[in-house]
Parts: C-alpha cells; sequence; structure tokens
C-alpha cells in the first residue's frame, strides 16, 4: 500500500520535473509567445555605427519617403532628422549624431521613431564609441587667469548660465546647407579634446579646435545660420554663437572684433568678425567650437562630412550606410 503511493507521488514528481524542462526549453526557443510582457526585439537590430569621440557620425533611415517625422535618441540627447535628397541616391532620412568628447567608450543605443501621420515605428541601432587619444597640454598663464578670485568666479558662472539659456532652444528649421567652410586661413594646432594642465592644475578640457592667425584675420561664419549670441566673457573673450538649426551651433572665441548682432541671419563664408587675443588667450587665434545636439564635437569633422553633392569621401566621419554596416566587432579601431 505505502510503497505503491510512494511510486504514484515519485512518478507525479518526475512528470512535473518533466514538464518543468519542457517549458524551460521552450521558454528559451520562445520567449515573447511564453513570457508576452518581456521587450520585443532585440536591440541594434536596424544597423551599427562607430566612431571615436569628438567625430560625427552619418545615419541615414532609408525607405522612409513617405514619413512626416522621424526623431533619435542617443544618451539621452535629441537627434532630430532630416530629408535629404541627393542624385543617384535612394531618398530618405539622414540624422548627424555627435560624439561629445568625453562620452565614455562603449556600445550604445540609438533609438529612432520614424511617424507617418499617426502611425508610428521604432528602429534600434548599436553606437560603438571608441575612445580618442586626445593629447595632453600643459599651459603656463597668469595666475588670476586660473585661480579665479570670487568676483571673477561669479561672473563665469553667470556667463555660462546666460550661454546655455542662449542655446537651450534649438531652432526647428535646418538652415545650414551641405558644405562647410574654415572658418580661418591659419594653422591647425589639433588639440581638439586636449586634457589641460594649468599652472599644474587640472583643467577642463579643451572644447574645441585652435587655429593660430594673426591679428585681425577675417573670420568667417562655418555654414548659414543665424547669430544667436555675441559676448565678452571672461575665458572666451569677444565670442560669437551662430546656429545652425536642428541642434547645431558653431562658436567663435577670442576675436579682436565682431562685426555682427544677435539675430543677424549669416552666410557660409560671410565674414563676421577679426581673430584676436581677447580673453584668456596666450596670443592671437581662434577657438573654434561645435556643439550638436548637445555633444561637443570636433569642428574639423563637418568639414570631412560626407555629405557634399553625390560624393563621399572616404574619411574619418565617413559612416558606413546601413546595407553594409558592419558589426562593432570587425571595425577595427585606430589608436
Ligand atoms: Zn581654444
Amino acid at each position: 500500500m505505502m510503497t505503491a503511493l510512494k511510486q504514484v507521488q515519485l512518478r507525479v514528481s518526475r512528470l512535473d520535473r518533466t514538464l518543468i524542462m519542457a517549458a524551460v526549453l521552450l521558454s528559451s526557443v520562445f520567449p515573447v509567445e511564453l513570457f508576452p510582457n518581456t521587450p520585443p526585439a532585440p536591440r541594434g537590430l536596424d544597423g551599427q555605427y562607430s566612431g571615436k569621440q569628438g567625430q560625427v557620425l552619418v545615419v541615414k533611415v532609408k525607405g522612409e519617403e513617405q514619413a512626416t517625422e522621424v526623431k533619435g535618441t542617443f544618451l539621452d540627447r535629441a537627434i532630430p532628422f532630416f530629408r535629404e535628397f541627393r542624385p543617384g541616391e535612394p531618398a530618405g532620412y539622414i540624422g548627424l549624431l555627435g560624439i561629445d568628447m568625453q562620452d565614455d567608450p562603449g556600445t550604445y543605443e540609438l533609438a529612432v521613431e520614424v511617424k507617418q501621420g499617426e502611425q508610428a515605428k521604432q528602429l534600434s541601432f548599436h553606437v560603438l564609441v571608441a575612445k580618442e587619444k586626445f593629447a595632453v597640454e600643459h599651459l603656463k598663464l597668469p595666475k588670476d587667469k586660473v585661480d579665479l578670485d570670487e568676483k571673477s568666479l561669479a561672473r563665469w558662472k553667470a556667463e555660462q548660465q546666460l550661454v546655455q539659456q542662449a542655446l537651450a532652444e534649438n531652432s526647428r528649421l535646418k538652415l545650414w546647407r551641405s558644405n562647410f567652410v574654415e572658418p580661418v586661413n591659419g594653422k591647425r594646432t589639433g588639440i581638439f579634446g586636449s586634457v589641460r594642465i594649468m599652472n599644474g592644475q587640472a583643467r577642463n578640457p579643451h572644447n574645441g579646435e585652435d587655429i593660430g592667425a594673426p591679428m585681425g584675420a577675417d573670420v568667417a561664419a562655418t555654414n548659414d545660420g543665424v547669430v544667436r549670441l555675441t559676448v565678452d566673457h571672461i575665458f572666451s573673450g569677444r565670442g560669437i554663437f551662430v546656429d545652425h538649426g536642428l541642434g547645431f551651433y558653431s562658436m567663435y572665441f577670442h576675436l579682436s572684433e565682431i562685426l555682427v548682432k544677435d539675430g543677424d541671419l549669416v552666410k557660409a563664408g560671410q565674414i563676421i568678425g577679426k581673430v584676436g587675443a581677447t580673453g584668456r588667450a596666450t596670443g592671437p587665434h581662434l577657438h573654434w567650437g561645435v556643439k550638436l545636439n548637445g555633444a561637443r564635437v570636433n569642428p574639423y569633422a563637418l568639414l570631412d562630412l560626407p555629405l557634399k553633392n553625390g560624393v563621399t569621401p572616404p574619411t574619418a566621419a565617413t559612416v558606413p550606410t546601413l546595407e553594409t554596416a558592419p558589426t562593432p566587432q570587425t571595425v577595427p579601431v585606430r589608436e
């Protein structure tokens, strides 16, 4: 009697175990059916991109000609997309993704929403951020330019706030065109992103590129845009902030003269100021900075963008289109 019951119990528990095993096996084969609340499509399904800190990636969404709006999100930064027609290429949307010079290396998701009327669909890309080797600069400056007294510190904070407010609102219109202009003919110093040691103390990294040029040399706007702010600030000296639309700003610092005023419309190549050494500068040069949807990128990445009419030069900023995008593992990373 007892033995027979035990045998039944044993058989039931074996049956239980078999069922559990089957459920586990099935769940690994059909995870969505068994667990309908788990997240759907895997991330990065729609393509992969890679770039180094401070670079600009050109993200293409093709075959969505009917879409009414395309917008992306990368590391909590909004990435607006715009329509682009170029001879010999399928129509579609393009987004410029800036990798901030201090984004941590790693793989992140670029989530893109494609809207068509009431309908919306989600795309998911993987973006591999690779480390850039930035220079280390040792600078010797007057003590009062590095160790700010209370009054100067308060001034600097107020100036920072003013700039942040002016740049907080992105114009929704794309004002820039595909060809960018180098703002000054001079010697590019290559110190974008450099780690700065001032009078032996670590300071914020250099968030632009310095171009050596004589005092009074012409400074041109890199592209079409509207002058958002002109300043005379403690560190940047006389400076101009140009809004090119869709979250793209260019900055020109240490000027001796400013030839435009807030609200002016400027054209690519238009002379907007003169090279100087105002603010915290060791000599006459232009500090050229670019912010792209909140990311501090190397301004020279703009000159290399593969957006010129139908031509795609093989440069560091060139990014494979979706059809040919390699997986992050196969992308060679130059150190
Ligand atoms: Zn600089």
